[in-house]
């Protein structure tokens, strides 16, 4: 009776968190005590862009700091922060502020050295676009400085420019409807007078695109789209454009009726020296490719990261690293630009460790791959690569799931997201978080819709007659990636294969780690130096500036999933030599329990409760969404009471909190199923509870090889981010 929603992978990072006691305002100004200028040193170390600098290199030349006295490091003080949600935001610090983004897009600016809250600014995006229109989460991954402005974009499509100083709204724009299933969550990056943004929703029937808008009025300048559109149709469609009419050959049928994918939804970095702009892009989707483009093609420009003039949008070059993908290998994992030297000869390069388990460098002027190396060895969806080919892979047929119609169990599975690498000029190595693990695809005759997540595969349903491949060194890692040498130096298990890499002249690596923990690891050998505890889950790369002389490393923590969130505090926690600030201690850990009605209903109502569960609630409470942190409903009193939880799903009483009403979907009987429906599965979870482990847990906890007949909520199989 039970199905395994999404029964791959390795726990990634579940925050979610909950908490009081907040200024809000609207759209149109900033709450809080008006901004009291810092008074600091003008020598002092900002951390001004996303990636700690144009190259995205997330290094920082600061020392005061070191492999010798990281002992020493101490909590300077500590802010707490109210959203629920995920946190995954690269705070930036500028003239003294240090400003963050959190759930539903809100924007907060602190004093970088006392930690006092000066603004915040919620731009009041629709909570009810939770359960209709954000394919992963509603998370935040930050905000971009220029021109004495803060701009970020909203998880409604919208981009905000404020005073940096005051948090008053200076314009605002629209990217992207959400009512068509687009959301950002991504950060925006600056170049040219330009802000550059991509869009999310690579799970829904979307059509990817980047656009930049002028810095000053929020004008948009370009717009370029990742895939082609209807053929038959004007400028954005594939007959009229040179660029998209190239792509258009690369699929078939009618594969712009469902959007065709390539989202934008993270990685973008940006070249002063050649005035680029170098992006990844999303699946393609539906998946599988045999569904999205019939008769088969590469599906450009999906899994790929492409280039384009930063001032008008024109196309430069592409690389696409996983042609007709049907695994969710986004290509939008971060993008690092660093000079080294390649067989004598000084390179410009772009890097990336995007899902499919193989690190690239690529010349970032022309496109030209100059290695392509699985970092995860057993990678089985490609045989090898076509050098001749500029790098282009060798797909293995038997991985065609959608052509054979036999499942596969493909390796890597989101070997790694988004979390941010770091790359460290003095040691020569780039520190990425990783994950070995295994997943496992199975085409379903004639698609299906899992939620409102448009996808055409069963993700628990066995392969035929194949073995599930064995992973040497399974689950999930801290790795020191040299592209050079083109090998991992060392790895750490005690680092995080899902949370964001700092790096720093001082010979460190800083990253969230298991165990509710932020910890240290020396730059050129992983040791680990320095941990402390975080009460919370450290998901985004830290980051460190410097007031008035002395070092600080901030870093994000965030509670845990679902239910668990209660007891938990979101912080911005802020560190330095001889800090002495405490953390009050701990809440104790909400025990969930198990306590279901007994079994009602007969075995129709259940199946019907099922379908109509799978259809309309899994995409927040299962699988894919649960970045979100929305509850999972085996644990709800709800199931105790009919009325409750009719007046939750049909009539709307958590509306507060996302959960909007169903009516227009469901109706009292319909809820009626669906909780004998999952009554049914609390019960038989209470009889054979899950191996333990996952819930609530930190940052990686390794479960790389949940096992298809787990079940359906098996904690420890929080899903990566299908975004
Ligand atoms: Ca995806």
């Amino acid at each position: 009776m039970r199905r395994i929603l999404f029964g791959l992978i390795i726990a990634a990072v579940v925050t979610a968190c909950s908490q009081s006691g907040s200024n809000t305002t609207g759209a149109t100004g900033a709450s809080g005590a008006a901004a009291m200028p810092v008074k600091h040193d003008p020598n002092d170390a900002e951390w001004t862009e996303h990636g700690g600098g144009t190259d995205e290199q997330r290094y920082s030349a600061l020392t005061q700091v070191n492999a010798d006295n990281v002992g020493q490091l101490g909590l300077a003080w500590f802010a707490e922060i109210a959203e629920r949600g995920g946190y995954q935001s690269t705070p930036l610090i500028i003239d003294g502020m240090l400003y963050m983004t959190a759930p539903w897009s809100s924007l907060y600016a602190f004093d970088a050295q006392t930690g006092k809250q000066l603004w915040k600014v919620d731009p009041q995006a629709p909570r009810e676009i939770a359960a209709t229109s954000i394919c992963c989460n509603i998370s935040n991954r930050g905000a971009a400085y220029a021109d004495g402005k803060i701009i970020w974009g909203t998880i409604d499509g919208r981009l905000m420019a404020v005073d940096a100083k005051t948090g008053a709204q200076v314009w605002e724009t629209r990217i992207a409807d959400p009512a068509q299933q687009y959301s950002i969550t991504g950060a925006p990056r600056i170049g040219d007078g330009l802000v550059y943004i991509g869009i999310g929703g690579a799970e829904f029937y979307t059509r990817g695109f980047i656009v930049a808008h002028d810095v000053k009025t929020g004008k948009e300048v370009w717009k370029f789209y990742t895939v082609p559109g209807d053929p038959a149709k004007g400028p954005d469609g594939a007959a009229s454009d040179d660029v998209m009419a190239m792509a258009a050959k690369t699929w078939n049928g009618k594969w712009w009726e469902k959007g065709g994918g390539g989202s934008t939804w993270d990685g973008i970095v940006y070249d002063p020296q050649s005035s680029t702009v170098i992006f990844g892009t999303g699946n393609g989707l539906p998946w599988p490719a045999a569904l999205r483009s019939p008769g088969g093609g590469d599906n450009l420009f999906t899994a790929s990261i492409v280039a384009v003039d930063a001032k008008t949008g024109k196309y430069k070059w592409h690389y696409q690293a996983t042609p007709m993908d049907s695994f969710d290998f986004d290509n939008t994992s971060p993008l690092t630009l660093a000079d080294i030297t390649i067989d004598g000869q000084p390179k410009r390069v772009v890097m990336q460790a995007p899902k499919n388990g193989v690190f690239y460098v690529i010349e970032a002027a022309t496109g030209k791959v100059q290695s392509a190396d699985p970092y995860v060895p057993e990678i089985n969806w490609a045989t090898g690569f076509d050098k001749a080919n500029n790098f282009k892979p060798i797909l293995n047929p038997a991985a065609d799931y959608g052509k054979t119609g036999k499942g596969f169990y493909v390796l890597p599975s989101q070997a790694h997201v988004w979390h941010s690498q770091s790359y460290n000029p003095q040691t020569g190595l780039i520190y990425v978080p990783m994950r070995r693990g295994v997943g496992s695809f199975f085409a379903e005759e004639g698609g299906r819709i899992l939620g409102n997540q448009m996808v055409d595969v069963s993700m628990g349903k066995p392969p035929v007659g194949q073995t599930r491949p064995e992973v040497k060194n399974p689950g999930a890692f801290l790795i020191a990636w040299d592209p050079v040498a083109r090998k991992i130096v060392w790895e750490q298990s005690e680092g995080s294969g899902s949370a964001g890499t700092l790096t720093t002249a001082g010979n460190l690596v800083f990253q969230g780690a298991p165990g509710q923990k932020v910890a240290a690891f020396r730059a050129d050998s992983g040791d680990k130096v320095w941990e402390a505890s975080t009460q919370g889950n450290v998901v985004p790369g830290p980051v460190t500036y410097t007031i008035n002389g002395d070092q600080y490393i901030a870093v994000i923590s965030s509670a845990s999933t679902g239910f668990a969130a209660a007891a938990g505090k979101n912080r911005l926690l802020v560190y330095k030599l001889n800090g002495t600030a405490q953390l009050p201690p701990a809440a104790p850990p909400v025990e969930l329990v198990l306590n279901p009605p007994a079994d009602f209903g007969d075995e129709a109502t259940r199946t019907r409760g099922e379908d109509l569960y799978q259809r309309n609630c899994t995409g927040c409470h299962e699988g894919g969404r649960m970045f979100s942190g929305f509850p999972d409903l085996n644990y709800t009193v709800a199931l105790n009471d009919p009325g409750l939880f009719k007046g939750i799903v049909v009539d709307g009483a958590l509306a507060e909190n996302g959960m909007i009403s169903f009516k227009n979907a469901l109706n009292e009987q319909d809820a009626e199923a669906i909780r004998s429906f999952l009554t049914a599965r609390a019960n038989e979870l209470k009889r054979n509870p899950p191996r333990q482990g996952g819930r609530g847990g930190a940052a990686a906890a390794p479960a790389p090889a949940a096992a298809p007949a787990a079940p359906a909520t098996a904690p420890a199989a929080a899903p990566a981010a299908h975004q």
